[in-house]
């Protein structure tokens, strides 16, 4: 749909339909990919027919999980195999010639990248399903939005641009020097901040550096994705605080576009507000899209409705990337209930903000960067950058965080503060670890996915 249909919802047929109704969509929409998918994709049809399946075995959403869980190094090995593109997308040269629209992949620097080709089609379908998200956030035509990006292939940001187009939101293309992005705030007072969270702390602080204020700035809205920011409530509280602004974020991956960005919606981020930031914030998930599945971090069963796992997606609205049963791999938990919003969606509580590739072994414990974060961003004392340094002394992993402070500080202050962080650490990840504290603008900025962990452990 290229319109909004009411005030409060774009497609309300899809965002309000009953669980039912929901579960119906996908069975025949699965049923509908599955062929496309046998016949194109050589590498799904290889999966089915080794795991003895056609098409006609999976026949509704109960039936998925006969067929095993793809993963990101069986992606890996299809492209090392077939390069450039492998064979897990149905996209062949000849629609490419005749359809294509723009290719998005993984970076690619430790291995051949894995390279997406999407269609017009998807363009299309991009943008009207990221319409559905931003319209749930509050975005109205005659917004004003500024768009920190560079001119790289991140699906956030070019499913945002299209979005804001079709909604007919005014788009000010932020070039990439962050002085430039500071003079377009100033000239053109867009009311939204589209950017990484870390970029849009790192934007506030160069505002006030050149003598602004980015509180009283005329940004209402900051919308984030490809990090994690509303299920970490320090950060949310300080973007939130910075800007004096409404944080929303999206959530998704590379491999299960486009369409169906997960999204924070504007009842569930007012509600966190009253609790002043303590409530996990709610991120819908668009199941009309979609059919996501929680299944256990070690047997890869599905969990039962609302335990705690890792998120499988399949993805049912792409002709360039319609994938079945892909390990994304974040920790996530639904909840099925309606929300406040009016959206039948199932929620993910407290978001996402923990893919098991991020998590790191130290000395036999699990840590989480994002935990890190969390407790680093609810030091007022400190600012917003900070690392995770892992090295090895002797036999020991060493755990290191090196952390800035938001103001130059002395001596007996340093010391104080470092022993606070240092007890809630311990606190709260069980591991000791070494504080080093620098002055502000001395860790290095990103403007894109910020690098947090600096792993020199060797390999013993
Ligand atoms: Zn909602």
């Amino acid at each position: 749909m290229r319109e909004p249909a009411t005030r409060h919802f774009w497609a309300p047929q899809f965002e309000c339909a009953t669980r039912e109704r929901l579960a119906d969509i996908q069975n025949e929409k699965l049923a509908a990919m599955l062929p496309y998918l046998y016949e194109h994709s050589a590498f799904y049809r290889a999966k089915l027919k080794a795991a003895k399946l056609t098409p006609r075995d999976l026949k509704s959403v109960a039936d998925l999980p006969k067929f095993p869980i793809v993963t990101k190094d069986e992606m890996a090995r299809d492209v090392a195999a077939r390069p450039p593109w492998g064979t897990y997308t149905p996209i062949d040269d000849k629609i490419w010639r005749a359809r294509g629209w723009m290719v998005f992949s993984t970076s690619g620097t430790t291995a051949t990248p894995r390279s997406f080709r999407y269609t017009a089609l998807d363009a299309e379908l991009w943008a009207t399903t990221s319409a559905r998200a931003l319209y749930a956030m509050g975005v109205r035509a005659g917004d004003t939005a500024l768009t920190c990006t560079n001119y790289n292939p991140h699906v956030f940001f070019w499913s945002i641009h299209h979005a804001f187009n079709l909604m007919r939101v005014a788009v000010l293309p932020g070039g990439v020097a962050t002085q430039r992005r500071l003079q377009m705030l100033d000239l053109y007072q867009p009311t939204i901040l589209a950017a990484t969270p870390s970029y849009s702390l790192h934007l506030a602080n160069a505002m006030r550096e050149a003598g602004g204020d980015p509180a009283s700035s005329s940004v209402m809205k900051v919308i984030c994705g490809g990090e994690p920011a509303s299920g970490i409530a320090s950060t949310r509280a300080r973007i939130e605080t910075t800007w004096n602004a409404q944080l929303h974020d999206v959530y998704g991956c590379t491999e299960a576009v486009p369409g169906g960005w997960a999204f924070t919606c504007r009842e569930g981020v007012r509600r966190v507000a009253r609790a002043t930031h303590q409530h996990p914030v709610a991120t819908h998930v668009q199941e009309d899209l979609q059919i996501w599945e929680v299944v256990d971090s070690e047997t890869l069963e599905p969990v039962a409705p609302g335990g705690r796992g890792l998120t499988v997606v399949t993805n049912l609205n792409s002709e360039g990337s319609p994938q079945l049963r892909f390990m994304v791999g974040d920790f996530a938990e639904f909840d099925y209930g309606k929300c406040a919003c009016g959206r039948t969606f199932a929620r993910a509580r407290g978001g996402f903000n923990g893919r098991a590739d991020d998590m790191l072994n130290i000395r036999g414990l699990k840590l989480f960067p994002a935990v890190v974060e969390e407790i680093v961003r609810g030091f007022d004392a400190l600012g917003n950058e900070f690392q995770i340094v892992l090295e090895t002394d002797g036999v020991m992993d060493t755990f290191t965080i090196v952390a800035e402070t938001s103001q130059p500080v002395d001596e007996f202050f340093a010391r104080e503060l470092s022993a606070r962080l240092e007890a809630e650490v311990i606190r709260q990840c069980e591991l000791r670890p070494r504080i080093e504290l620098m002055p502000p603008g001395t860790l290095p900025r990103t403007e894109f996915k910020a690098r947090r962990v600096i792993d020199r452990r060797r390999i013993l």
